[in-house]
């Protein structure tokens, strides 16, 4: 069940601030807030999904399409896509997958050499 009161739902009701990178009808994306790496963004799409499982179950197409297709336009925003240095994309799903925040987000990691695959 979806908890409404996650602190990502509060961002994207703007009763939280972020610091934001870009915004269209799907999705948001903003700077995490403890970032891990010199570049750390967060994209989480606008619908209500716990996770990743929930979403390729549940979403549509079309929010699955620009979920995706997020990533593209904010690593060239960035310009940390393939043609400069490169980027790293993560999901945590579950309490193995170590999530804390229950909506759906990508981790867009870049800026410097991300390192090992798993810490
Ligand atoms: P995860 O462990 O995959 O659920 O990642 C949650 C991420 O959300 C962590 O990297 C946190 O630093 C980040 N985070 C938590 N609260 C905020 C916030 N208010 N603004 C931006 N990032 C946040």
């Amino acid at each position: 069940m979806y908890d409404k009161n996650n602190i990502f739902a509060k961002i994207l009701r703007k009763e939280i601030p972020c610091n934001k990178v870009l915004e269209n009808d799907y999705v948001l994306a903003f700077h995490d807030i403890c970032p891990q790496k010199k570049i750390h963004v967060l994209l989480i799409p606008k619908g209500a999904y716990i996770d990743l499982d929930d979403f390729n179950s549940n979403a549509s197409d079309k929010e699955i399409l620009e979920f995706n297709k997020a990533i593209l336009e904010i690593v060239k925003l960035l310009k940390i896509s393939n043609k400069n240095n490169g980027y790293r994309v993560l999901s945590n799903i579950g309490s193995d997958g170590g999530q804390e925040v229950p909506h759906l987000h990508y981790h867009i990691f870049g800026g410097e050499e991300i390192g090992k695959m798993v810490a």
